[in-house]
C-alpha cells in the first residue's frame, strides 16, 4: 500500500542537537536499524560536511540492507561565490553514497541579506545550482526551505520565488521549515495551503517545538496538503526540540485514518520510543502523550470505576494500539474498584467478594496513612495483595545487618554487612558503596546471589529520598522510592522509616523478593 504520508525521521541529524543528545556512531546505526524496522519512509543521517562521525557513520550504514528506509544525507545550499562542482560540502554529501540528499536553503530575506550577505538573486541561483547539481546525479533531492513561515509573511514574493527555484531545479519534494518554531496552526495551514496551488512538487513540513505546537503544526499541514512529515522520536531537537513524530504518527494513522506506517508497526510504538531513550540515556518522559507510562493511567477513584466497566469512557483509544497499557493508580484517593482494577492488572483474581479483599485495603489505608506511596511502587503492592492471598514462605528473610562510615574529611566510604536466611541456610556477606544504600544493595545482592543467580543482572536504575510529614503527627520519615531493572522491564518499589537505611532496605528487599515471585 502506497503511504498517503511520508515519515522523514531527522533523529540522528536534527534530534542530535537537542541538548543532552550525543550519540556514538554505534548508537545511530542501532537507532536507524530500530527506525527501518518499525517503517520509516527516510532516515537522515546526519551532515556529512559538517563533522567526520556522520561521514563515518554513512560508510557503514550505506553498506547495510534496510527494508523500508532510504538514507538521506543533509547539507546547504553551495557557498556563495563558488561553483556547485568546486564547494567542499557538495563533494563530502556525495562521498556519504546516499539515494536521498536533503538540501537546505534560505527562504528569509532578512537570512539572504545578514547572515549570507549574498543578493536576492544570488541566494536563488545557490538553490537551483545546488539541486540541478544533485538531481544530475541522479539523486532524490529534498529541498529544506529554512525559515519559510516567517519568510513567507516577511515577503510572499520572494519566499514563492525560493521554492520555485527549487522547483525548477528538479527537487523531489518543497519541504517547509518552521524553524524558529514560532508559528501558529491556522499560519502553517494558510501559507502551505498556498504552496499547494503555487507549486507542483509535494509539499513537506518540517517544524519545531516552541510553542509547544510542533505536532499540531504537522498536522495543519498535511491537513493543508502536505505529504511529508519530518520530525524525530520523542521530539529530541534544538531547544524546545522538533515535531515529535511519536505522536504524530498515531495521529496520522488513528485520527486521521492515513496510510503511513505497516499495520504491525503501530502497537510497537511505546517500544520504539523507549529504545531511543535507552540510547540517548535518557528517562523516559512518563507524561509523553500516547506512549507515556502515565497516557493511560487513571487515578481518581471515579474514572477508575468507570474504565473498569467500559475503557472508551475515559480512554481516547485502546492503549494496546500503541503498545502501551492501562494503569490503575493507587493512591488514597481510590476505592475498592481501584484496588480490584490493580490487582488484576498485577495478575490477580480479586473480586468484590473476594473474603481477603477487606483486610488488603485496610492494610494499603494503613500504610497510606504512614507515609508508604504505591504510585510508582506497583511491585511493592504486588508483593502485598499477594502475601494476603497466597500464605507463602518468603523467598528469603534478612537476619541481620550493618552499615558503618568512615571518612577522613575528603573522602569516605561506606560499608554494609548483612546475613540473610533461605530456607534454613544462610549467607553472610560484606560490601563497600559510596553510600549507605549503595552498599547496603550490594551486600544485599552478594548475598542472595548464592541462591539466586538471577538476581545479579537486576540493576538499581533509580533512587529517590523525600522527607514526609505522616498523618499521623508523629517524627519525620523517610520515604525512599526505587526502580530496578533487568534489562527488559523496570518496576518500583518503596520503604519508610524514621531511618533512611531502614526504608531504603525494605524497598531493596521488596525489589528482590518481586524478581525472585515475577519469574
Ligand atoms: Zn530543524
Amino acid at each position: 500500500m502506497k503511504s498517503e504520508v511520508e515519515l522523514y525521521d531527522t533523529t540522528l541529524r536534527d534530534g542530535s542537537q537537542g541538548e543532552g543528545v550525543n550519540f556514538s556512531v554505534m548508537d545511530k546505526l542501532r537507532i536507524a536499524e530500530k527506525l527501518d524496522a518499525f517503517g520509516i519512509h527516510y532516515i537522515e543521517g546526519g551532515w556529512p560536511g559538517s563533522n567526520m562521525k556522520d561521514l563515518e557513520f554513512f560508510e557503514i550504514a550505506r553498506r547495510r540492507n534496510y527494508k523500508t528506509a532510504k538514507l538521506a544525507a543533509f547539507s546547504m545550499t553551495r557557498r556563495k561565490g563558488v561553483t556547485v562542482d568546486r564547494d567542499e560540502q557538495m563533494l563530502r554529501l556525495l562521498e556519504a553514497e546516499t539515494p536521498v540528499i536533503t538540501i537546505v536553503g534560505k527562504t528569509w530575506l532578512l537570512h539572504v541579506t545578514e547572515v549570507l550577505r549574498a543578493t536576492p538573486d544570488e541566494n536563488l541561483a545557490m538553490i537551483a545550482d545546488s539541486i540541478r547539481f544533485l538531481k544530475d546525479r541522479r539523486k532524490t533531492v529534498f529541498y529544506d526551505a529554512e525559515h519559510s513561515f516567517d519568510g513567507y509573511k516577511n515577503d510572499p514574493d520572494y519566499a514563492l520565488a525560493t521554492w520555485r527555484a527549487a522547483q525548477t531545479a528538479g527537487a523531489d519534494t518543497i519541504v517547509l521549515c518552521d524553524t524558529n518554531g514560532g508559528c501558529l496552526p491556522s499560519e502553517i495551514a494558510r501559507i502551505v495551503g498556498v504552496a499547494k496551488t503555487k507549486l507542483s512538487a509535494p509539499i513537506g513540513i518540517h517544524t519545531h517545538n516552541d510553542c509547544g505546537l510542533g505536532v499540531a503544526n504537522a498536522i495543519a499541514a498535511v491537513e493543508a496538503g502536505a505529504s511529508q512529515v519530518q520530525g524525530t522520536i520523542n521530539g529530541y531537537g534544538e531547544r524546545t526540540g522538533n515535531c515529535n513524530l511519536t505522536s504524530v504518527i498515531p495521529v496520522l494513522v488513528l485520527k486521521m485514518g492515513k496510510a503511513c506506517v505497516p499495520a504491525k508497526s503501530l502497537p510497537k510504538l511505546r517500544e520504539l520510543s523507549h529504545f531511543v531513550d535507552e540510547i540517548a540515556n535518557f528517562q523516559p518522559d512518563p507524561r509523553q502523550p500516547w506512549v507515556g507510562a502515565t497516557a493511560f493511567a487513571h487515578k481518581g477513584g471515579m474514572h477508575a470505576h468507570a474504565v473498569g466497566r467500559a475503557a472508551s469512557t475515559y480512554e481516547h483509544i485502546d492503549p494496546a494500539a500503541v503498545g502501551n497499557a492501562r494503569r490503575v493508580l493507587v493512591s488514597d484517593m481510590s476505592g475498592r474498584s481501584n484496588i480490584l482494577a490493580k490487582a488484576r492488572e498485577l495478575g490477580f483474581q480479586l473480586h468484590a467478594d473476594t473474603a481477603e479483599l477487606k483486610t488488603i485495603l485496610n492494610r494499603i489505608k494503613q500504610l497510606e496513612s504512614e507515609g508508604v506511596e504505591f504510585e510508582a511502587a506497583e511491585a511493592s503492592l504486588a508483593l502485598l495483595i499477594r502475601k494476603h492471598l497466597q500464605h507463602r514462605e518468603l523467598p528469603f528473610t534478612v537476619e541481620a545487618y550493618h552499615v558503618s562510615m568512615r571518612g577522613n574529611g575528603d573522602s569516605s566510604v561506606c560499608e554494609a554487612t548483612i546475613k540473610v536466611g533461605v530456607k534454613g541456610r544462610s549467607a553472610h556477606t560484606v560490601a563497600d558503596g559510596d553510600g549507605p544504600v549503595n552498599a547496603l544493595d550490594g551486600a544485599l545482592r552478594l548475598a542472595l546471589s548464592k541462591f539466586f543467580p538471577q538476581l545479579e543482572k537486576l540493576k538499581l536504575i533509580d533512587y529517590k529520598v523525600r522527607i514526609i510529614d505522616t498523618a499521623t503527627g508523629s517524627a519525620a520519615k523517610t520515604r525512599v522510592l526505587i526502580t530496578t531493572s533487568d534489562g527488559k522491564r523496570e518496576w518500583g518499589t518503596v520503604g519508610v522509616s524514621e531511618n533512611i537505611i531502614t526504608a531504603s532496605l525494605q524497598a531493596l528487599v521488596d525489589s528482590m523478593e518481586y524478581a525472585l515471585m515475577s519469574k
